[in-house]
């Protein structure tokens, strides 16, 4: 009998059958097979899932930070590409888009996302900047300056939180960030002078070695005053000629910057 001829295919269905036999306990399996196949091509085929969270991050900057008035484009695109919820405890990722700061442990939080945003903006951090963070806690705030600065240098004084936070930040790929444990009341002297520094604990008064290692032309941000209570950010630039000007910019509360015992 001759082997009916299957269109645009070499094999004919004769040979299909019987390579892959016809019937199986009393039933044809040929159906199945090429189910399979289908299903197998559609999956194939579609598209990787949409990061899940994009929509709540998106949420985010147009609510909490457009809405109240950061402007940066720069800041803007960097605050919708960073995934947040990779940054804080599992447990609490659905609410990692929220208006709110949120605890990372060992006592400590990740800033509101609007304070990160803020902050960043009044950094005015350039494409070929060095900049310097005191407070790693999750690293979402130095992922954020990597995207947008040349380098970034972030100090975290509690050793699970340094370490962790350097793990997540190489697993992520945010390879232009060091990450040093230690205390960042001193700064980072070797990579100094900086454009940006970035103070995410509150100390009462600014460090002085803050001060000398922000470059002529740069700018820190910080908050300062007292401990557990209402401080103030601050934004200081020092000029070319290396004049201090300190500008009050909004009350805040963060954890303070502790020193080593
Ligand atoms: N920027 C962080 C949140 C900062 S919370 C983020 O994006 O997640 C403040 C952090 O500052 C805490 O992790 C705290 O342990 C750290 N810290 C407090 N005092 C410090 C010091 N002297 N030097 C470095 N880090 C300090």
């Amino acid at each position: 009998m001759p082997s009916p001829s299957v269109p645009g295919d070499s094999i004919s269905l004769w040979t299909f059958k019987a390579r892959f036999g016809t019937m199986k306990h009393g039933r044809c399996v040929v159906p199945k097979v090429l189910a399979f196949t289908v299903c197998l091509a559609l999956v194939a085929s579609c598209p990787a899932p949409p990061d899940s969270f994009e929509a709540a991050r998106e949420r985010m900057v147009s609510q909490q930070i457009e809405a109240r008035d950061v402007k940066d484009p720069r800041v803007l695109a960097a605050m919708r590409s960073v995934p947040r919820h990779l940054f804080v405890p599992s447990s609490q990722r659905w609410t990692a888009y929220d208006d709110h700061p949120l605890a990372i442990g060992h006592g400590q939080t990740i800033s509101q996302p609007y304070i990160v945003a803020l902050m960043t903006e009044l950094a005015r951090p350039g494409a070929g900047d060095r900049a310097l963070e005191v407070g790693t806690g999750s690293g979402y705030q130095a992922a954020i300056l990597s995207r947008l600065v040349r380098e970034v240098y972030t100090i975290e004084i509690l050793p699970p939180l340094g370490e962790e936070a350097a793990r997540r930040l190489k697993d992520l790929g945010y390879s232009n960030v060091r990450v040093r444990v230690g205390d960042g009341y001193e700064g980072w002297v070797e990579a100094a002078p900086f454009d940006v520094i970035l103070v995410t604990a509150a100390p009462e008064k600014v460090p002085p070695p803050l001060l000398e290692q922000l470059k002529a032309g740069g700018r820190l941000v910080i908050p300062v005053g007292p401990i557990h209570d209402v401080q103030s950010l601050q934004l200081i630039e020092k000029d070319a000629q290396g004049r201090i000007l300190t500008r009050d910019m909004l009350p805040v509360q963060f954890v303070p910057l502790t020193r080593p015992r």
